[in-house]
C-alpha cells in the first residue's frame, strides 16, 4: 500500500509566508523531520542533491516546493473541461507513461501555490465571461492534486468553493486512494471526482508509486457514498499481451465492487496510449528498464495542439478497443455515460 505522501525536503518562497496556507504549510513541516529550504522563486530550485540525474529526478519527485502562481491565465483542457485550474504542478507517482515527463522537463519537483483566493478570482473571472453558461475547471491537468491534498487541503477549499458558485463545475482524477479528508467536503454535488484506473499489467509494470486498483476502488466507493458525481478515465489504454482479457477483468472486478449508488451518475473517458519523440527520450532516462512500447514504426501519427507530431495506436487498433470498451461499458454500467475516446 502507498502511503500518503511525505515530502523528503521542503523549499519555501519568502513571499508564500504572507499567506494563511503559506503560513500553515511551514508550521507542519517545522514540526515534521523534514528539511526545510529557502528558494526565490519556484521556477528556479537548485542544488537539488544527488551525484546524477537520475538521483536527482528521483530526489526531485519527492520534493516539494511552496510558492506563488504568477501566471493567472489558465490554459485549455479540451475535452474534458474549459480550463485548466492550476493549484499544483508536478507529480510524485512514477507512472512510465506520464504526459509531466516532458511538459515539467527539468522541474520535475512538486509545487503547490499558496495563493488560492487569486486563482479562484481568476476563476470567477473565467466564469463570468461565459455566464449563462456552464464553465469547467479541470484541477488536474498539470499534477494529481489529490495524492497532496491531505498535506494541504487546497482541493478541499477548490471543492467547497465551486460547490458555491453558480456557473462552474469542478473535476479532477487522481491514481490516490488518500481522499478520506475530502469525504465531508460540502461539494453540493459540483465535483466529478475521477480515478484513473487500469488493467493490472498497466499498473504492475508502469505505474510505481500510485495506489494500486483495489485501494482506488475502494476510495471511489467511499465517494460515491459521499454524493459525489464520479467518473473513471481509463488511461493510457494500452495494448498488451492478453490486453482484451486484461481490460474485461478490470471492468467486470469495477462492477462487482462498486456499490450500486457508485453506478447511478457515472462516467467514463477513454485515453488511447500515446506518445512523442522528445517524450520517449525522457521515458528512456528517466526509467532505462521500462518495459513501456515505444516503437514509433508500429503507430500511427496524429499532429498535436503543441505543435509535435504524436505516435497513437493505427485505425484498427483504435476500433478494436472501442469495440471493446463501448459493448462492455453499456452492460456492466447501463446508466454510465461514456464521454469521449481519445
Ligand atoms: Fe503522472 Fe498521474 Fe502518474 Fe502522477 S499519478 S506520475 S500525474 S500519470
Amino acid at each position: 500500500m502507498v502511503k500518503p505522501f511525505v515530502p523528503q525536503l521542503v523549499y519555501f518562497e519568502p513571499k508564500a509566508m504572507g499567506y494563511p496556507l503559506g503560513k500553515t504549510l511551514y508550521d507542519k513541516f517545522s514540526k515534521m523531520d523534514v528539511e526545510i529550504r529557502e528558494t526565490t522563486s519556484h521556477n528556479q530550485v537548485r542544488n537539488l542533491p544527488g551525484d546524477n540525474d537520475f538521483q536527482k529526478y528521483r530526489v526531485a519527485k519527492s520534493t516539494l516546493v511552496v510558492g506563488l502562481r504568477k501566471t493567472l491565465k489558465f490554459d485549455t483542457s479540451k475535452p474534458s473541461a474549459e480550463y485548466a485550474i492550476p493549484f499544483a504542478t508536478g507529480c510524485m507517482g512514477h507512472c512510465h507513461y506520464c504526459y509531466l515527463q516532458t511538459t515539467m522537463g527539468s522541474k520535475p519537483y512538486i509545487r503547490t501555490y499558496v495563493n488560492t483566493e487569486e486563482i479562484f478570482d481568476a476563476a470567477e473571472a473565467y466564469m463570468a465571461e461565459r455566464a449563462p453558461e456552464i464553465t469547467r475547471f479541470e484541477a488536474s491537468c498539470t499534477s494529481d492534486i489529490v495524492g497532496i491534498d491531505h498535506l494541504t487541503h487546497t482541493l478541499k477549499d477548490a471543492i467547497e468553493y465551486f460547490g458555491r458558485s453558480e456557473h462552474g463545475l469542478l473535476r479532477f482524477v487522481t491514481k490516490f486512494a488518500h481522499i478520506d479528508h475530502l469525504l465531508d467536503a460540502d461539494h453540493q454535488g459540483r465535483t466529478r471526482f475521477r480515478f484513473s484506473i487500469n488493467a493490472d499489467y498497466v499498473i504492475k509494470y508502469f505505474e510505481p508509486g500510485t495506489s494500486r486498483l483495489k485501494e482506488r476502488l475502494e476510495a471511489a466507493a467511499k465517494i460515491a457514498e459521499a454524493d459525489y458525481p464520479l467518473g473513471f478515465i481509463i488511461a493510457p489504454i494500452y495494448l498488451h499481451e492478453g490486453w482484451r482479457e486484461g481490460y474485461l477483468t478490470m471492468l467486470e472486478h469495477v462492477a462487482q465492487v462498486l456499490p450500486p449508488k457508485a453506478k447511478e451518475n457515472l462516467t467514463f473517458e477513454l485515453i488511447q496510449h500515446r506518445f512523442t519523440k522528445p517524450a520517449k527520450k525522457v521515458i528512456q532516462k528517466n526509467y532505462p528498464m521500462s518495459k513501456l512500447e515505444l516503437d514509433e514504426s508500429k503507430r500511427k501519427t496524429k499532429w498535436g495542439r503543441y505543435g509535435i507530431w504524436k505516435y497513437v495506436y493505427t485505425d484498427q487498433e483504435q476500433e478494436e478497443m472501442k469495440e471493446l470498451f463501448l459493448t462492455t461499458i453499456p452492460k456492466l454500467f447501463p446508466k454510465a455515460e461514456v464521454e469521449y475516446f481519445t
